[in-house]
């Protein structure tokens, strides 16, 4: 076990608070406690002499020999210097239950800032405040005021609800779901989800870490805790309390585009975390996961009594990324024989209604030893011919001698309670809708995948970090945070092609600039440039295809058109760019904002002037991968349209991948960008260039 065995296994646990007036939590903890801990509990209040007839000690300092754990029950006003003692008397594990903390005002917050000093100068693991307690099977021990106690298992389950951990126990013990360890995390002042998953990976008792949680309070150094344990033991999390509030406040399209909805799914799955919507899923996942085997293949044999049904199953699995298995001859053959006339050997096997459990036993039994199956789903209605408990009884033997992964639907009610039991007992999940068992099986599949994940580090490109930053300051000291066109030498810093361009404050500069930049055609592309104008093409600011006699009357419009939009605009020139041929050009977007959870994120998509109409764009935590930033093509829908779809070349996506790290890399050296947009970043077969550029920076971070 890892660095907070003495949470879950201690030997002594002194409650600070404990007291016998009923009704209290300081009695509640106390009770639950003394009822099957094998260690011991030791009150502590300078009000009682006992409680529950247990010695009671006037403070913490004064218990004799060592105490593991304390448990502070005390009014908020006194918690912080009750903890305090504990770091006095040597106790390094402190579960905080009192509430009136961050979750309750300025006040509150104040006091757990303290609280988190205090935590740090003894360097004390800390649960809470204002939490439910732990609990440990283990040891028997329930250190919660919650009414239920957990029963023995394989799930390790955080809660940042204390109520969602009391309503869950109910639910599992009426379904003899069992646990190992239980947090109930609270205000997660010190230790939070990261710990506990860390934790949890190293402890072989806990077969599934099971988390809800409403905010994540460090998401990279989550991923990096996640990604340690997922190889062996899967993360399922059910994440609640969606806020779009950094989205409304963004000035970019990426900030509008990655709300914070889309940091968690790229995050959760970044990290290997199984990310579920549903207290349903969560356990039935839990289940399937602590229980059977993984599966070799995506291929799923169905065998069923009932055709109706057997067709219910077919079309969930055509819901997920598993598939019908198609059987060998040598299956089919021995179906055929075993099978009577009527019956179907093919996917979805129907035994038909009067089969008895023998013939069932036996399609299974084939159908499980098909090397193209890797998983089967065994679904049976009532008949007057099959009992349910033979059917069970076959179903955990078949599954043990073939290794393979099996989920059962028995689509019944009390008829099926005692095979439900024998099926579970053997971690077999059973349901009564076969998607459910569908969708199990298909849960098994992605934690495959997450296993078979290889994390690589983050590419380092040679780039010009210096001058990006006096770019940056530049800005800064002109006074302002919005920087347009004016700092693509930003993106040339860091490698990010970008056409020949030149900002220009006078028509005759710019004649002489057009001459300069201009391509074959002769024509160039003249943009405003005025930190008051972010949509540039809104206002009539960008003008294509420009002849060398229009750049001056254009230069004037320009600056005319950008007068009528807002009369004191700031106008710092023209931008005066090469024209790039757009014939077999797509154009991309690529942007990075930054989440208050997971810091800075990068997104990719279709992108050019209808972007946010399209919203055809994926989001990633950086620093990116080069595999991760190529999964990001792959994700949008429209891949295809940059991969030579209609007859068209396909486009340099190895530049685009290119582009996404080095953006990756620019935000993640420099936290002062809050927001940047490429839009276009324009995509041909020879390369990418990135003709408009748009950030947000914060001063104070330069
Ligand atoms: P904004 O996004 O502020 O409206 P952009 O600089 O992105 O301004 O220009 C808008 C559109 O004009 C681009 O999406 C692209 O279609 C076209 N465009 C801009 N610059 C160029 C260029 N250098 N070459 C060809 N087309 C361009
Ligand atoms: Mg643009």
């Amino acid at each position: 076990m890892g660095r907070l065995a003495s949470l879950f296994a201690p030997d002594r646990v002194a409650v600070i608070g404990a007291t016998d007036r009923s009704g209290s939590v300081g009695h509640a903890i106390t009770s639950n406690l003394r009822d099957e801990f094998s260690g011991s509990v030791v009150p502590v209040n300078p009000n009682a002499g006992t409680v529950l007839g247990l010695d009671c000690y006037d403070d913490v300092q004064s218990v004799p020999g060592t105490v593991d754990v304390a448990i502070v029950v005390v009014p908020a006003d006194i918690a912080v210097d009750a903890v305090t003692d504990c770091g006095e008397a040597g106790i390094d594990t402190v579960v905080v239950i009192t509430a009136g903390f961050s979750e309750a005002g300025s006040e509150g917050a104040a006091r757990e800032r303290e609280l988190r000093a205090v935590a740090e100068e003894y360097d004390l693991d800390l649960v809470g405040p204002n939490s439910l307690g732990v609990m440990s099977t283990a040891v028997g021990m329930n250190a919660t005021f919650g009414p239920e106690s957990a029963q023995p298992g394989p799930i390790s389950f955080m809660s940042q609800s204390g109520a969602f951990i009391t309503a869950v126990l109910d639910w599992a013990n009426d379904r003899d779901i069992g646990f190992r360890d239980v947090v109930s995390l609270g205000n997660k002042a010190v230790l939070d989800e990261s710990d506990f998953v860390a934790e949890w990976g190293d402890d072989p008792e806990t077969d599934v870490i099971l988390g809800y949680l409403e905010g994540i309070a460090d998401g990279p150094s989550f991923i990096e805790a996640a990604r340690e344990v997922t190889d062996d033991t899967p993360i399922v999390l059910v994440k609640s309390g969606r806020t779009e509030a950094g989205a409304s406040a963004a000035a970019s399209h990426t900030g509008t585009m990655a709300g914070s909805e889309r940091a968690y799914e790229a995050g959760f799955d970044q990290a290997g975390v199984v990310r579920v919507d549903t207290v349903q899923e969560l356990f039935d996942y839990a289940g399937i996961l602590s229980g059977q085997p993984l599966p070799e293949n995506d291929s799923v044999a169905v065998v069923t009594n009932a055709g109706g049904p057997g067709v219910m199953t077919t079309d969930a699995i055509g819901d997920t990324a598993l598939s019908m298995a198609s059987f060998t001859d040598g299956t089919l053959d021995a179906l055929g024989e075993a099978l009577p006339d009527g019956a179907n050997i093919y996917n979805p096997i129907d035994v038909i209604g009067d089969a008895d459990t023998e013939r069932f036993a036996e399609a299974i039994d084939i159908a499980l030893g098909d090397p193209n199956v890797g998983a089967a789903v065994v679904l049976a209605c009532p008949t007057a011919t099959l009992s349910f408990e033979e059917l069970a009884a076959a179903t955990v033997e078949l599954q043990d001698e073939h290794g393979l992964p099996v989920a059962a639907s028995l689509m019944g009610g009390d008829s099926t309670r005692a095979a439900r039991a024998m099926l579970s007992e053997a971690g077999i999940p059973t349901y009564f809708d076969p998607a459910r068992a569908v969708d199990s099986l298909d849960v098994l599949r992605e934690y495959r995948e997450i296993q078979a994940c290889e994390y690589a580090a983050p590419t380092t490109f040679d780039v010009d970090r210096e001058r990006a930053r006096e770019i940056l300051r530049a800005a800064a000291d002109r006074n302002t945070n919005r920087l347009g066109v004016e700092a693509m030498d930003l993106l040339d810093a860091y490698g990010i092609p970008t056409p020949d361009g030149e900002v220009v404050d006078s028509p005759d500069a710019a004649r002489e600039a057009a001459e300069r930049v201009a391509g074959d055609a002769g024509e160039v592309v003249m943009k405003i440039v005025s930190p008051d104008i972010l949509h540039k093409s809104d206002i009539g600011g960008v003008e294509v295809g420009v002849t060398p006699e229009a750049v001056r009357d254009t230069y004037e419009d320009l600056v005319a058109r950008a007068r009528n939009y807002q009369s004191d605009a700031r106008v710092l020139g023209v931008q005066v760019q090469e024209q790039l041929p757009l014939d077999d050009a797509t154009e991309t977007i690529v942007g990075t904002n930054r989440d208050p959870q997971f810091g800075p994120l990068v997104l990719f998509g279709l992108g050019g002037i209808f972007v946010e109409v399209l919203e055809d764009t994926t989001v990633r935590v950086a620093p990116v991968s080069e595999s991760e930033a190529a999964s990001m093509v792959d994700d949008i829908e429209s891949a295809p349209l940059l991969r030579g779809a209609r007859g068209r070349e396909p486009v340099a996506e190895d530049a685009i991948v290119e582009t996404i790290q080095r953006l990756s890399q620019l935000v993640t050296d420099f936290p002062a960008i809050l927001e940047l947009d490429i839009n276009p970043l324009v995509a041909t077969p020879d390369g990418v260039r990135a003709v408009d550029v748009r950030l947000t920076i914060d001063k104070e971070e330069l």
